[in-house]
């Protein structure tokens, strides 16, 4: 095999650190270091500096063109080429690229969604170089990250309410710290390790399924004998094809200075993870993009297809995404680290509280930022967290926060040891609470983390949502500690009230349960169950409020997002049952009424030659299918009707909602019948690849 130097490989194709250390003049380095580390605003009089050597950086790259790289609302990330070509008087080129080009694009975006907050005659959309994320050359194009905006300066993309989170977030951070006297920090930011889950097919299987092509999961398929039943896929041995596809991805994402870290098999067949180191908010979610991008391409080099849908397979578990999140400082500090005496830590129960606080109140928005018609099939299902959000601190702190909420003397747990039972293994000691897999939003030592994002989503949604409540409870918890005398006990009665108040949100039993789901009703938390439920409550005054204070969304922006969001749901149910209806007349009922004929006629000749009673098998299956057949032709007309009447609705909560009640249980309704055919049909000709093909043909 070949030898890899991750330490040469590590970030060769990205503009990082060490490239602009070494091409850039000293001062703009430092001006430059000075914007990504600590957020100070960029002086427009370095870019043509920096362009400059990112040019000459990328053309000794192979690099051609550049492209602003941006995420419109689209949830995939977007880009237009220019050439760095500029011809000279003596027919000649040169290749340039000035500072102009690199803050500012202007792409021709009346293509991408706005939600009304443009018209097609106002097309303009602006892309403007975010400095604190690192540029990089892929496919010959030097790629600049950008964020994406209008005419008027209003959001169109995903990046931008990012940034502004993070800032926010930085700035009440900062605030809390200097009131519990801090005074070294500058900077607090948060940080992001992005679990990512995804399913492996063979490519030609792929092809031939047209609900994988055009919605990225199965519609139909009869369940295998054999699924996941016996655990034997998560953690086993990785076969040799998945193998050798994810040596090229982890080299693939080195290059990209994507810390790729670990992999493994997933519970289902077919299905695996990656999970890259954590980095800062922006960063990892640009990665994240990223790194679907080259899943996706390098699948296909390797004759595979990587789905990242949220649940391909009815029969198996489907793919999420663990959002890992924590709040570090410049000083290095994590500052949900317990340390040894968490009970006496005040200054890492108070973020505790401010997060149990953020996720109780916010319990909405959370839930908000996940929804979408992909993991509208995964959550809930016992294989993910159900749609009621909750957290997971374990019993520990639990007790700890009781402690100061009954006001006793805290005591810290006891490090107690892991007994193997075995003299000669090595004294480990156990941590001080077990994991809890099924909680959506779970401590987890020193991080939190937030486990109902959907594997194709993008990260930053969900990321803004978390940055931005935590923020707006901190900024509370300083108005209060301003008023306070006596800080430390400001705080310690901050903990407690918090915890009283808002201990509702913690539940460290087991989420997938139908005895949560009661009892999460009894203490009033939301359980709203499907995308077209929960989007509405995007816009709720609330809402609206919190993000306009923090300067995150403006009342437009909300809606235009909340308009997008619904129309993309539409739609996806809308292609979902289009491709349902058509695989059933094109390709299901002509195969079953083809085979049908087979039958019919076999049971003629056989008659024929060996008499009336030798047709028994053949006739009982004819029948069989007959029946399937005209409840399959039923279902495909009533959901053909449905589809009319709902795309007949104008776009809204409206429309959604009706495609949600009407078309998608008629997707699921049309599924049964014809799984059932395919349970009696001969293999070669029933028209699809079946699920053993795809989970386990590779
Ligand atoms: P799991 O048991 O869920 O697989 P891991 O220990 O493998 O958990 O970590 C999962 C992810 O959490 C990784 O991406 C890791 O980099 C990330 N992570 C670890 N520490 C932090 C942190 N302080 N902030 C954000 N993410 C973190
Ligand atoms: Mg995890």
């Amino acid at each position: 095999m070949e030898n890899i130097d991750i330490t040469k490989l590590f970030g060769s194709d990205v503009f990082g650190d060490e490239q602009m250390r070494e091409s850039l003049p000293k001062e703009t380095y430092i001006a430059l270091k000075q914007t990504i580390s600590e957020g100070k605003e960029l002086d427009a009089g370095i870019a043509g500096e920096v362009a400059s050597a990112m040019k000459d950086w990328a053309v000794k790259k192979g690099a051609t063109h550049f492209t602003h790289w941006f995420q419109p609302m689209t949830g995939i990330t977007a880009e237009k080429h220019d050439s760095f070509l500029v011809p000279t008087q003596s027919g000649k080129a040169i290749m340039e690229f000035s500072g102009k080009e690199l803050i500012k694009g202007e792409a021709d975006g009346s293509s991408f969604p706005s939600g009304g907050l443009r018209s097609m005659f106002e097309a303009r959309g602006y892309t403007a170089w975010d400095p604190t994320s690192y540029a990089f050359v892929k496919d010959g194009s030097l790629c600049i990250p950008t964020v994406f905006c209008s005419y008027g300066g209003e959001s169109l993309d995903k990046k931008t309410p990012l940034l502004r989170s993070v800032a926010v977030l930085s700035r009440s951070a900062l605030r809390l710290l200097k009131i519990l006297g801090d005074t070294e920090v500058t900077n607090v930011y948060p940080t992001v390790g992005a679990e990512q889950e995804y399913f492996l097919v063979d490519k030609d299987s792929f092809s031939n399924r047209l609900d994988l092509k055009f919605c990225g999961r199965t519609l139909f398929g009869a369940m295998p004998p054999k699924c996941q039943e016996m655990n034997d896929h998560y953690y086993g041995t990785i076969r040799p094809k998945v193998s050798e596809y994810m040596k090229a991805l982890d080299t693939a994402l080195w290059k990209m200075g994507i810390p790729s870290k670990t992999k493994h098999n997933e519970v289902a067949p077919a299905q695996h993870e990656l999970a890259p180191l954590f980095s800062g908010a922006n960063t990892a979610t640009d990665n994240n993009q990223i790194m679907m991008e080259i899943m996706k391409n390098v699948a296909e080099e390797k004759g595979l297809k990587c789905l990242l849908h949220e649940k391909p397979f009815n029969c198996a578990n489907g793919s999420g995404k663990h959002n890992n999140w924590s709040l570090q400082t410049s000083t290095g500090r994590n500052l949900f680290k317990p340390g040894k005496k968490a009970a006496e830590n005040t200054e890492f129960l108070l973020f505790l509280c401010a997060v149990i606080k953020a996720v109780d109140m916010h319990q909405d928005l959370l839930r908000i930022s996940v929804a979408t018609a992909g993991n509208d099939c995964r959550l809930g299902g016992n294989e993910a967290p159900p749609c009621v959000v909750s957290m997971f601190i374990g019993s520990d702190l639990e007790r700890i926060l009781k402690t100061y909420a009954d006001n006793e003397e805290a005591k810290n747990a006891e490090k107690t040891v892991l007994d193997t039972g075995a003299a000669v293994l090595p004294v480990i000691f156990k941590d001080t609470a077990d994991r809890n897999r099924t909680s959506p939003f779970a401590f987890t030592g020193n991080k939190f983390e937030f486990r109902m994002l959907g594997s194709s989503a993008s990260i930053a949604g969900a990321n803004t949502v978390i940055n931005t409540i935590v923020a707006d409870v901190l900024d509370e918890f300083c108005d209060y500690l301003d008023k306070c005398d006596d800080v430390n006990a400001g705080v310690k009665k901050l903990i407690s009230e918090t915890y009283k108040k808002h201990k509702r949100i913690i539940f460290n039993g087991d989420g997938y349960s139908k005895e949560w789901e009661k009892e999460a009703e009894r203490r009033g938390l939301i359980n709203w169950t499907n995308t077209a439920e929960a989007l509405p409550h995007y816009a709720d005054k609330k809402n609206i409020e919190l993000f306009e204070k923090y300067g995150i969304y403006s009342e437009a922006e909300i809606n235009s997002r909340l308009n997008i969001l619904l129309d993309l749901y539409s739609k996806t149910v809308h292609i979902e049952a289009e491709t349902a209806v058509l695989m059933v007349k094109r390709q299901i009922l002509p195969a079953i009424s083809g085979y049908q004929k087979e039958l019919a006629e076999t049971a003629m000749k056989k008659e024929a030659v060996i008499g009336k009673e030798s047709s028994a098998y053949e006739k009982k299956t004819a029948q069989k299918l007959s029946e399937l057949a005209e409840k399959i032709c039923a279902l495909t007309e009533e959901l053909e009707a449905d589809i009319k009447k709902c795309e007949a609705l104008p776009s809204g909560a409206k429309q959604a909602k009706q495609y949600r009640e009407k078309v998608v249980s008629g997707i699921d309704k049309l599924r049964l019948p014809v799984d059932s055919a395919e349970e009696i049909m001969p293999k070669d000709v029933w028209p699809l690849p079946d699920y053993t093909d795809l989970m386990f043909g590779i």
